[in-house]
């Protein structure tokens, strides 16, 4: 079979060597001769698993030993509601940023238990923009100032966290964690999605500053509570642990990569790519501010939208896969996550240069 290139926002592309060593496990992990989904989450082996998957996570992002890191079941939507449940702490309302769909639905949730702020939004841009962090009107007595650090469908992408004006930054960094180095002590909360820079999908992982824990709202179901999830090990029920062994895979191979600093060095390469190919000529384009342009997701668009079914499918048939945009967007989209190499980027470069030689 020719080599498949996988451009799925997720669940996404996983590195070769992580699905090799899953099979190679799958049937037995190690002497055990019992495959990991068929594994207590409370026995030593998969206590294990897990003790070493959050070792690895705190060495490869720095998390500080006054943060604790936690494996939950729900993915990052469950963290937009967990987040105000856990942050809100009698404050009169919480500062969001909107930069696009996924701030919008982290909103949405948030309101279902207070009063949102939105100190910010891109929507005049129609989210090709974030709007400068001077211009931002933030409640410095709001609970915590939340934003969505990359825009896995409108392709704009924090360069830096911004300043916080001393407020509990909270960040969702589904679609870039693990892309860059970041700053933990900057932030009050981090969560992220697994399915696109650290596995399976139905898993996301918290990184959160302990003095912030033990004064959720009222009502908030256990497995939702930071605390006592903190204090169970991320165990007041079963984790999702299939997902959380690949996390740990994930991290390995990471780490074998050289950590984050060097494969940013590799996503920036990636990106730089495949936006020269699309800046090159106004076949294709990306509607995006050069400034905050997502190293992860890059949406683009061909002058004329009509081809756009052509080229999914004679780029599926060249094995480049999962190009289509958003259902809610449109348009096409190259998700080029940790994974995804850079003869992939490449391959779909020297597609796109082809396809508009024979139709542009
Ligand atoms: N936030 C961002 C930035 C995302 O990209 C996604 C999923 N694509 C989510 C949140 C929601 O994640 P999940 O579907 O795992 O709840």
């Amino acid at each position: 079979m020719a080599r498949i290139y996988n451009f799925s926002p997720g669940p996404a592309i996983l590195p070769a060597p992580v699905l090799e060593r899953a099979r190679e496990e799958l049937r037995g992990w190690r002497s055990t001769g019992v495959s990991v989904m068929e594994m207590s989450h409370r026995g030593e082996d998969f206590i294990g698993i897990a003790e070493r998957a959050e070792a690895d996570l705190r060495a490869l992002l720095g998390v500080p030993a006054n943060y604790k890191v936690l494996f939950l079941a729900g993915g990052a939507s469950a963290q937009f509601a967990a987040a105000p449940m856990n942050l809100w702490r009698g404050k009169k309302q919480a500062s969001y940023v909107s930069t696009g769909y996924w701030s919008e639905k982290a909103i949405a949730e948030a309101r279902l238990y207070g009063q949102v702020q939105v100190a910010a939004s891109g929507k005049d841009s129609k989210f090709t923009t974030i709007p400068p962090r001077a211009s931002w009107n933030v409640d410095r007595d709001a609970a915590y100032l939340h934003y969505t650090a990359n825009e896995t469908i409108g392709g704009v992408e924090f360069q830096d966290a911004p300043e916080a004006d001393g407020l509990p930054l909270v960040a969702d960094m589904s679609s870039n964690i693990l892309s860059r180095p970041v700053d933990v002590r900057r932030f009050g909360l981090i969560y992220a999605s697994a399915q696109k820079n650290l596995g399976l999908p139905g898993l996301a992982v918290v990184i959160v500053r302990e003095d912030l824990l033990g004064q959720t709202l009222p009502g908030t179901p256990s497995t939702f509570d930071y605390k006592r999830q903190a204090e169970n090990g991320s165990m007041v029920n079963t984790p999702p642990t299939y997902a959380w062994y690949v996390a740990g895979l994930v991290l390995d191979w990471l780490r074998e990569q050289g950590g984050v600093k060097a494969i940013e060095a590799h996503n920036i390469r990636k990106a730089a790519k495949l936006y020269a190919a699309i800046d090159a000529a106004p076949f294709y384009s990306n509607p995006v501010e050069p400034a905050v342009r997502s190293r992860m997701n890059v949406p683009f668009h061909l002058a004329d939208s009509n081809l756009e079914a052509l080229f999914l499918a004679e780029a599926k048939e060249a094995g480049l896969v999962y190009l289509e945009g958003h259902r809610s967007v449109g348009g096409l989209r190259a998700s080029i996550y940790n994974a995804m190499p850079e003869e992939g980027v490449e391959a779909l470069i020297s597609f796109m240069r082809e396809f508009e030689r024979k139709r542009g």
